[in-house]
């Protein structure tokens, strides 16, 4: 079989290797998609703390089982499914609590396990969700960002009639603004910088009420604005850059809750206007087993656009080209996927 592999930072390599052997409770999966995360690039630029080397990427697949192991009765080969790819502990406090994400011995597939940028992987049975037929593969695939994303939702803990901003119209920030309309907002604002106008107008079509295409230092006011001054009741920051945690926390209205996703480096916190405004602030990384389950199902019911989103596909042969398009928002670029 065929996998890339990241034999060290910026150095890509397309390897051939044994179809991997199954245990009794594991599956062999055919990958047939793939979607490249911003995250992958971070493996690529070396920027991922005590990642080690080489790593085959992808944390965000689907596919057809091909075989599964003795003791496995919940699925079958040929089973369609999306792959959850977290393997941790099972016993401590976070893991018995279903919040997987913070279990301290947590393992990725893609990270410090092998990923789904290859022709096959071998994953627990327990870990894959069958899918309906009126589902396509592609579109499962994007399972994983859509429980990031429905997580972020959740946190924000959206009333009916409230005022939402979505900061960041990548991927994550567009299947959050469309887990978040079915919040019934009364607004639904979109943020992103003058160089987002293609992924704005999308976000406009998946439900934004309004959308600002402004660089950050204008974009406070433009929003206030149109929150009638009084800032947003939830603020979900999807942009991954410091300032765009600083406008998340400027725009937020009294007693607003921001939710934090993308990352950045260390900002100032205003102290009296933290107190005065009775601001909640949360973080959110990853998923729970309970967000990649629901967002699944509601990925199927089909209130969640997810083909506008996928707007290039990869030979994984082209991955030079693959990771240059996602890396450098080429050709308009929202989400890629390899198709082996
Ligand atoms: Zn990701
Ligand atoms: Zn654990």
């Amino acid at each position: 079989m065929q996998a890339l592999s990241v034999v060290a930072p910026h150095q890509v390599e397309l390897v051939e290797r044994v179809v991997p052997e199954i245990g009794d409770g594991d599956a062999l999966v055919r990958i047939a998609a793939a979607t490249i995360c911003h995250t992958d690039h971070y493996i690529l630029s070396g920027g991922i703390p005590g990642l080690s080397y080489p790593v085959t990427p992808g944390h965000e697949f689907s596919g057809v089982v091909k075989e599964v192991g003795a003791g496995v009765t919940q699925v079958k080969p040929g089973a369609r499914v999306a792959v959850e790819t977290y393997l941790s502990c099972g016993g401590c406090r976070h893991c018995r609590r279903g919040r997987i994400n913070l279990c301290a011995d947590l393992q990725e597939m893609g990270f410090q396990l092998p990923g789904g940028f290859g022709q096959y992987i071998v994953a627990p049975a327990a870990k894959l969700h069958p899918i309906e037929d009126s589902f396509s593969l592609e579109e499962a695939a994007m399972t994983e960002p859509s429980a990031n994303a429905h997580a972020v939702v959740r946190r924000a803990g959206i009333e009916a009639g409230q005022s939402v901003v979505v900061i960041g119209p990548g991927p994550i920030g567009l299947l959050v603004l469309q887990y978040a309309r079915l919040r019934d907002p009364g607004q639904l604002i979109l943020v992103g910088l003058p160089r987002d106008e293609d992924r704005l107008a999308v976000g406009k079509r998946l439900g934004a009420t309004d959308t600002v295409a402004l660089p950050v230092e204008a974009a406070e006011e433009r929003v206030l604005e149109l929150t009638g001054g009084l800032g947003a009741d939830r603020v979900l920051q999807c942009a991954g850059s410091t300032r765009a945690a600083e406008l998340a926390l400027a725009v937020a209205g009294v007693n607003g809750t921001i939710v934090i996703e993308g990352g950045g480096d260390t900002i100032p916190l205003a102290l009296n206007g933290l107190i005065q405004k009775q601001l909640t602030v949360r973080g959110m990384c990853g998923w729970s087993f309970p967000d990649f389950a629901a967002a699944l199902q509601i990925n199927q019911s089909g209130r969640i656009e997810l083909r506008a989103l996928l707007t290039h596909r990869f030979a994984l042969e082209e991955h030079a080209a693959a990771f240059e398009v996602t890396g450098q928002y080429r050709d308009g670029v929202i989400k890629a996927a390899f198709v082996p």
